[in-house]
């Protein structure tokens, strides 16, 4: 198995994860329970719902990550540098599989 599709099974195994996590939380979102009584009662679940749009916010930002580097690998252009066109480092694309950017440009960016 070449480096890039060892790359790619990780990106998409990622991505499965969070869609399934996904799934979860606007499972949980859309539930049709009934509010409760107590105030104390209504806090919390309040509390828990910030908690999941977070989740949810992150979850997404992180996905669109992914399907852009998927994308990237399907054009053949994952490991060119979307600054300046040099290619990234190997070390660096299996740390930050998302990035789109060379270890120089990251650093000036
Ligand atoms: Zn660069």
């Amino acid at each position: 198995m070449t480096d890039r599709e060892t790359i790619r099974l990780k990106l998409e195994t990622w991505r499965d994860e969070l869609l399934g996590r996904a799934n979860r939380i606007d499972a949980h979102l859309h539930r049709d329970e009934p509010v409760p009584a107590d105030f104390a009662e209504q806090a919390t679940e309040l509390e828990n719902l910030d908690v999941l749009f977070a989740l949810d916010r992150e979850g997404k930002k992180k996905l669109a990550a992914i399907n852009t580097a998927l994308q990237r690998i399907e054009a053949g252009e994952y490991e060119i540098c979307s600054c300046c066109g040099q290619s990234i480092e190997n070390a660096r694309l299996h740390a930050l599989p998302t990035t789109d950017l060379c270890a120089q440009c990251a650093k000036t960016q």
